[in-house]
């Protein structure tokens, strides 16, 4: 690769960032990537043959001196680096300070030292917490109910207070609910649609936490990678935290019906106590989104499941050899 825009990502070895370095391989305007992953919940086994077309270095975001100098030269910084779990920032709560609104600040630092580039950074819908109103509009008051959730309403102020105090042009982007392939199953902290088709795969029962009517603005990855493809070739800059889901609602017993017709079995759903802490729906609210992205071609759910389903079934053939 050469000329080109020159873009750095965070966490480029997680499920979104990897996702994310694949689609800007593709972009003609892009020409130099360079990813910057501590690998603690992510892997370069994600990035596969696109390793060798990257510029990695394996170290945190929270490294001053490495930061300085994978963003030095840079047009964009998207960054996708955080601890990114509810329960897991429940648990330790500093552990995501420290990653999720420091790192982030480490990363403005550096932008800002560098001359500039564009941030663009993951917030999380978890902001909006306990928020009442749906669709959740970004003028709506953040609540945020859990240490991971303040951690992302820090990150997404500091991009603010830098594009304020300094001019840095910024994107925060709040993402909802995205799922897709290369997002893991497996841990603790694996989110519904990789736990769900897993399991599956697997033969065991899935479990819902409560009755199941709770709703998700589920979004797949590859419009989340769209969107930031398109924020960094046409510069988009916002200030203001931005939705990134398209304003769609889906209740935990639709998914497990149309993950049950993609995978060609019903799903065997297992009910169990409402899990503390839980928001019951969240749906965005796009036009904000929509303003500024006219051109997005969202991935309905049902292609966006077929091409997860695609990639679990090839992975858990290999692991069967
Ligand atoms: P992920 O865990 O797959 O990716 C996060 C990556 O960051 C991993 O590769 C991890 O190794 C890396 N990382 C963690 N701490 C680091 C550090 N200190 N320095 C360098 N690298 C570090 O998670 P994901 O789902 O791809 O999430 C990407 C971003 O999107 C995160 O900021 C997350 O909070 C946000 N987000 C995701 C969702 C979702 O539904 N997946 C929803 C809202 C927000």
């Amino acid at each position: 690769m050469s000329g080109g825009l020159r873009v750095t990502v965070t966490g480029g070895a997680g499920f979104i960032g990897s996702n994310l370095v694949s689609w800007l391989l593709r972009e003609a305007a892009v020409g130099r990537i360079t990813v910057v992953d501590d690998c603690s919940t992510g892997s370069t086994d994600l990035l596969g043959g696109d390793l060798a077309e990257v510029d990695f270095r394996c170290g945190s975001v929270l490294d001053a001196d490495l930061m300085g100098r994978a963003v030095a030269g840079a047009d964009a910084v998207v960054h996708l680096a955080a601890l990114p779990s509810v329960p897991r920032s429940v648990k330790d709560p500093l552990a995501s300070h420290h990653a999720n609104a420091t790192g982030t600040l480490q990363v403005l630092e550096a932008a800002r030292r560098a001359g500039g580039p564009l941030v663009i950074a993951a917030s999380s819908s978890s902001v909006y917490g306990a928020q009442p109103n749906l669709p959740k509009a970004e003028y709506d008051r953040p609540i945020p109910l859990s240490p991971y959730a303040v951690s992302k309403l820090a990150a997404e102020a500091y991009l603010g207070a830098y594009h304020a105090c300094y001019g840095l042009p910024v994107l925060p982007l709040r993402f909802f609910n995205v799922y897709g392939p290369r997002q893991r199953a497996g841990h603790a902290y694996a989110a519904v649609v990789p736990a769900w088709i897993d399991a599956a795969l697997h033969g065991r029962a899935v479990t819902v936490h409560g009755d199941g009517a709770q709703t998700r603005d589920l979004t797949c990855v590859d419009t989340v990678c769209q969107v930031i493809t398109t924020a960094i070739t046409g510069k988009v800059v916002s200030p203001w935290p931005v939705n990134l889901a398209l304003g769609t609602r889906t209740s935990l017993l639709d998914l497990a019906r149309v993950l049950g017709d993609v995978l060609g079995a019903p799903l065997r759903v297992e009910h169990t106590g409402p899990r503390p802490g839980d928001v019951t729906h969240s749906q965005a609210d796009p036009s904000l989104l929509l303003n500024l992205f006219p051109d997005v071609r969202p991935v309905v759910l049902r292609e966006g499941l077929e091409r997860t389903v695609a990639w679990h079934r090839d992975r858990t053939a290999r692991e069967r050899g």
